[in-house]
């Protein structure tokens, strides 16, 4: 078996301990004779490894008590729905901070149920940086205010929590959830799917504090109120059992690991080499202004887009896979999540140095 450096945006590479633990465990879970997917979630068995993913988190997150923490299906695009369809409690105006193609996809969802107003864009610049949060223009009166803390597409990421006044807070964390140290407190809600930072797909991890719980919109379906998630412990029906376990050994990997700001001192050594290496050099390029660059996804091109197939045959040769650039911005892309050892940075900053020397 020889396991490649996986730099995918999403599903993306997942801790080998992890994997490993999951393959121990896969025909008997800790001497009750079953796979965890083959439990009942009602079981004693099941809810200790979905009570423990929460403990875990809670104090990774540091999550005060007055918050929920809820495990809900359909990834971080279902949360786009329930955002607005939670929190408008009957007002009808919503902010936005349009950063890339997440935040977008967001104002879209938003849309359906409100007005929304575009605070802040940055997309006269081709999302190549954040809008300074002095220029927002928001409405205290809105119902929340909901930017994308890191832009998976663009590699653009908030080096810090906005401050927005006395507006409820909302943040899509998909990918940068549990890579830095956030204060939870300054949220109203805080969402992440699970397949960049935390596992696999399809599983979506919502911090909610606990009094915009309970108004969701007249006519909302029953899964679409986080009420009904919260009153019934995520159980509200048949949660993905099997994502929820895996999460909880991602968290588990994080405590080993010395809990998020050993690995955000790790993600910080791993960013910082390769835009040096990019930085560096003649050939390669990053677009994205210094201060609004993201840790966990940086695009990079090639000063010559006809050697781009050539260089991602030549890393794929070195097991450096999924390099490829999103096709809205060309190029390449190295997402080197939580889960991407130093070594596979490393990896990638000599091959790229060879290619250059070689082929440029
Ligand atoms: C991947 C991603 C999403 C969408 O996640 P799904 O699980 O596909 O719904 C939303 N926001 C951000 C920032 C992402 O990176």
């Amino acid at each position: 078996m020889s396991r490649v450096y996986n730099f995918s945006a999403g599903p993306a590479a997942v801790p080998l301990e992890v994997l490993e633990k999951a393959q121990a465990e896969m025909l008997d879970w800790n001497g009750s004779g079953m796979s965890v997917m083959e439990m009942s979630h009602r079981g004693k068995e099941f809810i200790s490894i979905a009570e423990k993913a929460e403990t875990d988190v809670r104090e990774l997150m540091n999550i005060p008590a007055n918050y929920k923490v809820l495990f809900l299906q359909g990834g971080a695009t279902t949360q786009f729905s329930m955002v607005p369809m939670n929190l408008l409690r009957g007002n009808d105006k919503a902010c936005y901070v349009n950063t890339g193609a997440w935040a977008k996809k967001a104002i879209k969802e938003a849309k359906i149920h409100c007005h929304v107003q575009v605070s802040a864009s940055s997309e006269d610049d081709n999302f190549t940086s954040i809008p300074a949060v002095e220029s927002w223009n928001i409405d205290q009166d809105a119902a929340y205010l909901h930017y994308t803390s890191n832009e998976t597409i663009g590699g653009v990421e908030f080096q810090t929590t906005p401050e927005v006044g006395g507006i409820d807070l909302v943040a899509d964390m998909s990918s940068n959830i549990l890579s830095r140290a956030v204060d939870v407190s300054k949220y109203g809600v805080i969402y992440a799917g699970g397949q960049k930072n935390m596992g696999p797909s399809g599983i979506a991890l919502t911090i909610v504090r606990e009094d915009l719980i309970g108004h969701a919109q007249a006519g909302s379906p029953s899964m679409m109120d986080y009420k009904n998630h919260a009153d019934a412990d995520s159980m509200f029906n048949t949660p993905a059992t099997y994502s929820w376990y895996l999460m909880g050994l991602v968290f588990e990997w994080i405590k080993e690991n010395g809990g998020v700001s050993a690995i955000e001192a790790r993600n910080i050594r791993k960013a910082e080499k390769l835009y040096a290496a990019i930085d560096g050099s003649d050939f390669y390029a990053n677009p994205v202004e210094l201060a609004s660059r993201s840790r966990m996804n940086i695009p990079f091109t090639l000063a010559n887009s006809e050697l781009d197939a050539l260089f991602l045959s030549e890393a794929k040769s070195a097991g450096l896979v999924t390099l490829k650039g999103h096709r809205s911005v060309g190029g390449m892309r190295a997402s080197i999540y939580n889960a991407m050892p130093e070594e596979g940075v490393d990896a990638l900053i000599s091959m790229m140095a060879e290619f250059e020397r070689t082929k440029a």
